[in-house]
């Protein structure tokens, strides 16, 4: 049986600051340790990934010092280099992916290695000083971003690691921000959520946002290099409006099934206007936003969320006429998505996955229909 996750006391964060002031001289040589370490993870990687070895300790120090050998380098930075590949082999095979192979050029390094400071002058925030002991000693100075000054307005603090790549042909340094985990909600309501690409994001508790991002897509002519940041500012922007001080739990559709659910159903512009509608960067976005407030994330079924009717619980497939719900049972109109929002909270409420798994008595009404 697999151990249950105990959640970590403190949220983490990541903000990408790009170096691009940083003389061609010192570039190359960061970037040349960079490939190293990239070289010697890997080998580590591959080593552990033969030995089976995923166990959560240290490297033993055998297996650190055939590293230093083979590459020359320190003992200090091979002993990174091994944690960190045990971590991505960890990962890897807790999740059941096969062997990892690294792509990018990135290096997490402790507070042996570097510190990062406030610098000292006006022309830039930040300075990371790379400290020796097996990385190159030179100093990177760094403008901050919004992003990253947002941050810590709202009381992030920055964290004792940085992480240093290489990425379209130039530095970047991603800092670790943290903050203390709030406790769970104990007040507050369970609430649905439905989303879609047409309506932003509509809540049972009557909340709607990002509805305007329709007319937006609507504009794209085709996937462009814009529409997806263009797409990400308008969820954030979405996200920002919504009031969360009553939501407790808050039930989302399970993402995992969003895309065989939808599969086939549509025409092709719209299947080209929904592969707009990113999904999968809201969903990060909400865990985000429900972290920091404590409050529980629960991702349900979407399964026949759409067709169930809210108020006399039957269920029909022709209930739903685009926008609209119509239960033929009792009459019941209401908004599609709404309607879908309050059964993902009375999921929520029943505390099952989906609406297959309710018990008998509260599904007859559905088996009566298909027979
Ligand atoms: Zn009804």
């Amino acid at each position: 049986m697999r151990k249950a996750y105990k959640k970590p006391a403190v949220m983490r964060r990541t903000s990408r600051l790009f170096c691009n002031d940083v003389n061609v001289g010192k570039a190359v040589v960061v970037r040349d340790f960079l490939h190293q370490c990239h070289d010697v993870a890997q080998y580590f990687v591959d080593l552990f990934w033969q030995r089976q070895d995923f166990s959560a300790d240290l490297a033993d120090l055998a297996t650190v010092h055939r590293g230093c050998e083979r590459f020359g380098i320190t003992t200090r930075l091979a002993q990174a280099l091994a944690k960190q590949a045990k971590e991505i082999c960890r990962t890897a095979h807790v999740n059941g992916h096969r062997k990892p192979r690294l792509r990018h050029w990135t290096t997490t390094l402790y507070s042996h290695f570097m510190r990062l400071e406030p610098f000292a002058g006006p022309h830039f925030d930040y300075v990371l000083c790379l400290i020796g002991s097996g990385a190159p000693r030179l100093t990177l100075p760094l403008h901050s971003t919004q992003h990253l000054n947002g941050l810590l307005q709202e009381g992030w603090a920055l964290g004792k690691t940085v992480r240093l790549g290489w990425r379209t042909g130039r530095l970047c340094v991603e800092v670790i921000l943290e903050k203390p985990r709030p406790a769970p909600k104990t007040v507050g309501d369970v609430v649905g959520m439905d989303s879609n690409y047409k309506h932003g994001l509509v809540f049972s508790d009557g909340q709607t946002t990002g509805d305007t991002a329709y007319e937006t897509i609507q504009c794209f002519a085709k996937r462009q290099k814009h529409t997806h940041a263009h797409i990400k500012s308008l969820v954030g922007h979405a996200l920002k409006q919504v009031d969360w001080g009553n939501v407790r739990v808050l039930c989302i559709e399970d993402l995992k099934r969003v895309k065989q659910f939808l599969r086939g159903t549509f025409p092709r512009r719209l299947n080209r206007r929904l592969s707009h509608w990113s999904y999968n960067f809201l969903a990060q976005r909400l865990a985000c936003a429900c972290e920091e407030r404590g409050i529980r994330l629960e991702r349900k079924h979407p399964a026949y969320t759409s067709q169930y009717c809210r108020l006399c619980g039957k269920w029909d497939r022709r209930n739903r006429r685009g926008d609209q719900f119509v239960c033929r049972a009792c009459g019941h109109t209401d908004h599609a998505d709404v309607n879908a929002a309050h059964n993902l909270a009375f999921l929520g409420l029943a505390g099952v996955y989906g609406l297959r798994s309710l018990p008998k008595p509260i599904r007859c009404s559905e088996e009566q229909s298909i027979g």
